[in-house]
C-alpha cells in the first residue's frame, strides 16, 4: 500500500501479512511536515535492512548530505552484521553454537539495554528467545504453530538470567539470543550519531517505525509523528508533536500469520512461549534514545495495558501510548501534556 500524501516526508514500516504471505508491504508510520513557509527539499534514501524498510531523510543539501546518509546506512549494516541471529559469523552465532564469546562493542551495548529491559519488565522482554522465534518462523516462509513439547523444551533452554553479566559466554554453553526487539532502535541511534557527526543539522532515521528525529526542521515547526492505527494500515491512530524524539512501536499487525482465523504474531510471551495475548494491539514508546524505546515497546506489549503503563511511568523521560483490543488508548501522564497528541476522531 502507499501512504497518503501528507505534504511531507514519510516513513515506512514493514509487515508480513498472513493474507499475503511473505510479501513485504509498506504500511505507515508517517512524519508530517508542517508550517506555512516553503521548506527546502530534503535528501531522502530508503534501503531494506534489518528485516524492514529503513528511511533516512535529512535537511541538508548536496554531495556531503548524500555521503552522510550513505555512511549512516553503512553503520546500520555493520550493527546488523554484528548482532543479527540471522547472519552467520558473529558472536550471536558463536554463543548459539556453544563456542563461547566475549561480547564487546555494539553487541555488548545492545545486550546491556536488552538485559536492563528484561530486569525492568520481570522477564517479559527476553533476549534469549531465539529458539522459540525460530520454531514459530513468523516472518519467514515457514511459519507454523509448534507443538506443546517443542515450546516447553525451547522455553527451558531460554531465560535472560542465563546471560553472564560480564558478557563472557563460556564455551560449551549454548544460548540462542535474539536481539531483534532492541537492535533496530540501537541502529537508529547510531545512524543519527553518524549524521550529526557529519554536520547534518536536522533529519529523521526511521527503521520501520523505530524512529528518531533530530535538529530543528526548517520552518521551525515541530516534528509531527503519526502513530499507526493498529486496525487499519492506512490510518493513523493519532499524531504526536515533539522536538527531538525517539519513538518505537510494537504491534500485533507488524508480522504475523493466521491459521483458522487465529492471528499468530511475532512478539512472544516468555511465560507461555506463544504470541503474547496481553490485550494490546500496539505499544508505542517515547524514550531518551531509540534503543530503549524499542526494548520498552516490546516489553510493554507483552505486559499489557496496566503493567505496561506502570513500567513506562516509572522511568524518567519515558512516555507511551498503549492501544488495547477494545480500542482504548492507555497513555502515560506526559502524553497530551509534554507531548501534544491529537487522537484520530472516531
Ligand atoms: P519488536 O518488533 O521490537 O517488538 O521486536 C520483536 C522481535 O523481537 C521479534 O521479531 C523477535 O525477534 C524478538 N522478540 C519476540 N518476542 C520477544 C520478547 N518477549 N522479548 C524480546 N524480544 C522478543
Ligand atoms: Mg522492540
Amino acid at each position: 500500500m502507499m501512504p497518503r500524501n501528507l505534504s511531507g516526508p514519510l516513513a515506512g514500516r514493514s509487515r508480513i501479512s498472513g493474507k499475503t504471505p511473505f510479501l513485504i508491504l509498506i504500511v505507515l508510520t508517517v512524519i508530517l511536515a508542517s508550517g506555512c513557509r516553503r521548506t527546502p527539499e530534503p535528501v531522502r534514501e530508503t534501503r531494506f535492512m534489518m528485516g524492514t524498510l529503513v528511511e533516512i531523510l535529512v535537511y541538508a543539501q548536496g554531495e556531503d548530505a548524500a555521503n552522510a546518509v550513505s555512511r549512516a546506512f553503512s553503520r546500520m549494516a555493520e550493527i546488523e552484521k554484528a548482532t543479527s541471529c540471522r547472519i552467520p559469523g558473529n558472536d550471536v552465532e558463536s554463543v548459539r553454537e556453544g563456542e563461547g564469546a566475549l561480547f564487546s562493542g555494539d553487541a555488548a551495548r545492545i545486550l546491556q539495554t536488552a538485559i536492563s529491559a528484561a530486569v525492568a519488565s520481570s522477564g517479559s522482554f527476553d533476549p534469549t528467545l531465539g529458539e522459540l522465534v525460530d520454531l514459530w518462523g513468523i516472518g519467514t516462509d515457514r511459519p507454523r504453530v509448534p507443538g506443546e513439547v517443542e515450546i516447553r523444551d525451547a522455553l527451558g533452554r531460554s531465560g535472560y538470567q542465563k546471560i553472564p553479566e560480564s558478557g563472557r559466554f563460556p564455551p560449551g554453553e549454548k544460548l540462542w539470543l535474539d536481539l531483534g526487539g532492541v537492535a533496530k532502535g540501537f541502529a537508529v541511534d547510531e545512524a543519527v550519531k553518524v549524521l550529526k557527526d557529519s554536520g547534518v543539522g536536522a533529519g529523521i532515521v526511521d527503521a520501520g517505525g523505530d524512529l528518531r528525529t533530530f535538529g530543528v526542521k526548517p520552518g521551525s515547526s515541530p516534528w509531527k509523528v503519526g502513530v499507526q492505527d493498529p486496525d487499519q494500515s492506512r490510518e493513523l491512530a493519532g499524531i504526536l508533536e515533539a522536538g527531538e524524539i525517539s519513538i518505537a512501536t510494537s504491534g500485533d499487525y507488524q508480522r504475523y500469520f493466521e491459521v483458522e482465523g487465529v492471528r499468530y504474531h511475532h512478539i512472544l510471551d516468555p511465560a507461555t512461549g506463544r504470541p503474547a495475548r496481553s490485550g494490546l494491539k500496539s505499544a508505542t514508546v517515547l524514550a531518551p534514545d531509540c534503543a530503549l524505546a524499542d526494548a520498552l515497546a516490546t516489553a510493554a506489549f507483552v505486559l499489557g495495558p496496566e503493567r505496561g503503563l506502570d513500567l513506562l511511568e516509572k522511568r524518567d523521560g519515558v512516555e507511551g501510548i498503549l492501544i488495547s483490543e477494545d480500542g482504548i488508548y492507555h497513555t502515560t501522564s506526559g502524553i497530551g501534556t509534554r507531548f501534544p497528541f491529537r487522537k484520530k476522531q472516531p
